[in-house]
């Protein structure tokens, strides 16, 4: 990995690199795009999506981050449920029957993916809310 970023700053090379490794991530990324069943449902800097996630799903991916440090212990929920089947995802937010914060509205209606901030995207109809309400 050392490797990768040592010639990342000497090439000036762009990788795409994919990895359910959050640490290595963190480790290697400028950008992250945060994927559930084929589709974006977060992108941006990995600073900004680390630190202030807008999707739940980006959230729950940041909260379930190992900490080396044995005393310390995570209050995070877990995500509860099986991955469904990307052949056939449900309709709706994909996401829907995980989210612990989904609404009637997911079930039904596939969140377009907006960007809040420049260069920050979710898809999220609750996260689209508080970023209107944050901005008025
Ligand atoms: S659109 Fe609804 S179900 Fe999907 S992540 Fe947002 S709140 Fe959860």
């Amino acid at each position: 990995m050392n490797l990768l970023v040592r010639l990342r700053e000497r090439l000036n090379l762009t990788y795409l690199f994919i990895s359910h490794d959050l640490a290595m991530v963190r480790h290697i990324s400028d950008r992250v795009l945060a994927l559930y069943l084929g589709k974006v449902a977060e992108a941006g800097p990995w600073r900004e999506v680390s630190d202030e996630p807008r999707h739940p799903y980006a959230r729950s991916l940041r909260d379930a981050g190992l900490v080396p440090d044995p005393s310390r212990r995570t209050t995070a929920p877990v995500l509860r449920g099986e991955v469904p089947s990307a052949d056939r995802p449900p309709a709706g937010c994909r996401f829907h029957p995980r989210c612990p914060v989904a609404e009637d509205r997911c079930r039904t209606t596939e969140p377009a993916l907006l960007e809040p901030r420049p260069g920050h995207q979710a898809a999220c109809h609750v996260a689209a809310d508080e970023a209107t309400v944050s901005s008025a």
